[in-house]
């Protein structure tokens, strides 16, 4: 039988990763014979909350008390973490055993200091629905409704602070993956939590040519890696991809100057794109993750900070899109677009008024730019100029004239291609779905 365990919000902007409970945890109940029976989840919710501390994520850990073990999925001071396989029943002591170490963890590690940490954690033996995870990755979950169902249900679980963690906890453990990748977490030796690390970018990009199905590992037009946190945090780095196997790799082709203390796989919904809803611009509300299909109305424009903004159309309405400073190079592909291109748009909306935070975009249909011109005057061989609206043409030089419709229909080529194109790694949103993605799932490779 399994335990289902979700802990969320522990971490602050100035400490600790949620995930890092996960190590704490698993050292602990490895000590009591117990495992994990799959892999541990690192679920990403709605990206558009605000009160997020950075990544809106939460762990999910299926726990159970099989002797079998399968694979290694990780290593704690070189110590291995296998999954094993789940022949057991559990108890409803074990249960409690569990609860009260999770607990244990959460009290020793979570940033207490911060007003905005409050940590949550539910166990519980039946899975809850997966609707709970649906609507906490796309929409905006109230906290009394969480509460209503945990007080209904026969399940253990406890709140700190104005206890919201419970959301991000339950919705975790409600995650059914259909859609799914991985990320290989290395974590540093806690007395270098505070250290940034020195790396070898080279070796970063070897590993991004070796890992065939990874992603995300290196931004060449910022030439930047993108495999390390930005914020300090007890994360060392993180390699993400569709094979986990391949992800092992990571260990021994990234060099850094601190040696990892602890190493872990999770299960994860990053890059599945599970937070868009497809929707008409009309039904647009603020906080949800959108597609929309619609015709380019307003010429991109530059604004104060860099952003480019412009306007997209569809038989229900009209809405601001924007490719903010942050997504760089991308900006340059969006001031292209003209009035009447037919596009595609994927993106969060954080704000009202309501604007699209562009993630990626396709145009699907480039409108035709066609000009009409003077002709060349048949003596001189010079461009003619109007002789005034519907007057026809006259020559400067040798008064040579021609009737309106001589005039040249040309057609100006579109720089711009149609296409699928998408914010550069350093600007990607965790769920956000990479094109090499959608490239590989589409020629069955993942
Ligand atoms: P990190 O990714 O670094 O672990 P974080 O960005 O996940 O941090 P948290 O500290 O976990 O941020 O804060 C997010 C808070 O928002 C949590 O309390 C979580 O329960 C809550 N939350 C997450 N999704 C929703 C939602 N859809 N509606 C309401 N609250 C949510």
């Amino acid at each position: 039988m399994t335990i289902y365990v979700g802990v969320d919000d522990t971490d602050s902007k100035v400490g600790m990763c949620t995930t890092y409970i996960a190590i704490e945890v698993l050292k602990r109940l490895m000590k009591e014979n117990l495992g994990i029976v799959s892999y541990p989840r690192l679920v990403r919710l709605n990206p558009n909350i605000p009160w997020k501390t950075r990544g809106n994520g939460a762990i999910a850990l299926l726990i159970g008390t099989g002797s079998a073990r399968e694979q290694i999925i990780g290593e704690i001071n070189g110590k291995p973490i296998f999954i094993i396989s789940d022949e057991e029943p559990c108890s409803n002591e074990l249960v409690e055993d569990v609860f009260s170490t999770v607990c244990e963890v959460i009290e020793e590690f979570y940033i207490s200091d911060d007003k905005n940490t409050n940590p949550g954690v539910v166990v519980t033996c039946i899975k809850p629905p997966s609707t709970f995870y649906w609507s906490t990755v796309r929409s905006v979950v109230k906290l009394e409704s969480v509460m209503r169902w945990l007080e209904s249900q026969k399940v253990l679980y406890k709140g700190w602070g104005n206890k919201r963690g419970l959301i991000g906890a339950l919705a975790a453990i409600s995650w059914s993956p259909k859609d799914k990748t991985y990320e290989l977490l290395t974590y540093k030796n806690r007395n270098e939590w505070l250290k940034r690390p020195l790396y070898d970018k080279e070796s970063v990009k070897m590993l991004d040519k070796v890992l065939r199905c990874s992603f995300d590992n290196y931004d060449y037009v910022e030439d930047c890696a993108c495999i390390f946190p930005r914020a300090l945090t007890p994360v060392l780095y993180g390699v993400r991809g569709d094979d986990p196997k391949e992800l092992k790799l990571a260990l021994k082709i990234v060099k850094t100057n601190l040696r990892p203390y602890a190493w872990l796989i999770f299960e994860t919904n990053q890059g599945t794109d599970d937070h868009i809803v497809r929707v008409c611009i009309g039904k647009i509300r603020p906080r949800m993750s959108v597609l929309i299909e619609g015709i380019v109305s307003e010429k991109p424009k530059i604004i104060e900070g860099g952003h480019v903004i412009f306007k997209v159309q569809d038989d229900t309405g009209e809405i601001y899109c924007a490719a903010y400073e942050p997504t760089k190079g991308f900006r340059k592909i969006v001031l292209q677009l003209i009035p009447g291109d037919k596009v595609k748009i994927w993106g969060s909306v954080k704000e009202y008024p309501n604007t699209v935070n562009v993630e990626k975009i396709e145009v699907i249909e480039l409108k035709r730019i066609i000009i009409k011109r003077p002709p060349l005057c048949p003596i001189c061989k010079k461009r003619m100029t109007s002789a005034g609206k519907g007057k026809g043409f006259k020559c400067k030089r040798c008064g040579t004239r021609l009737p309106e419709d001589t005039a040249v229909i040309e057609e100006i080529p579109r720089k711009l291609k149609e296409g699928i194109y998408e914010v550069p790694p350093v600007a990607r949103r965790h769920l956000s779905m990479p094109i090499k993605r959608i490239k590989m799932r589409e020629r069955g490779l993942c």
